[in-house]
C-alpha cells in the first residue's frame, strides 16, 4: 500500500477514495489521530490521506486519475435518470449516461 495524495480536508478526501474506488482501485482515506504529541507536529500532520491499499502497481495510473479529476471543473448535474452526478464526473455512475452539454 502507498500515500496517493494528501487532502485539504475530510469531504475532499472522501470524493476522491469514492473516485478511485469507482475506477476499479483499492483506495482508502487514512487520518492522523494526534494525541499527546498534539501541538509538537506541524498542523499538515493532521490532515486527511488517500491510500492505495492494494494494486501498488497501479500507482501511476490512480496518480493520473486523481490529477485528471483535479483539473475537472467542480459541478454537479442531473442525469436523465434522475441520478445527481458530483465530482466532476463526465459520465452518470448509475447508468453511464455521458454529461449533457
Ligand atoms: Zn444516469
Amino acid at each position: 500500500m502507498l500515500r496517493l495524495a494528501r487532502a485539504p480536508n475530510i469531504a475532499i478526501a472522501t470524493l476522491w477514495v469514492d473516485m478511485l474506488r469507482q475506477a476499479g482501485f483499492d483506495a482508502a482515506m487514512q487520518r492522523y489521530f494526534l494525541g499527546s504529541a498534539a501541538g509538537e507536529l506541524p498542523p499538515g500532520e493532521c490532515l486527511p490521506e488517500v491510500w492505495l491499499m492494494a494494486d501498488d502497481e497501479r500507482e501511476a495510473e490512480a496518480r493520473a486519475l486523481l490529477d485528471a479529476f483535479l483539473h475537472m471543473p467542480q459541478r454537479r448535474w442531473r442525469c436523465v435518470c434522475g441520478e445527481l452526478v458530483e465530482g466532476g464526473f463526465e459520465q452518470c455512475w448509475r447508468c453511464g449516461t455521458p454529461r449533457p452539454e
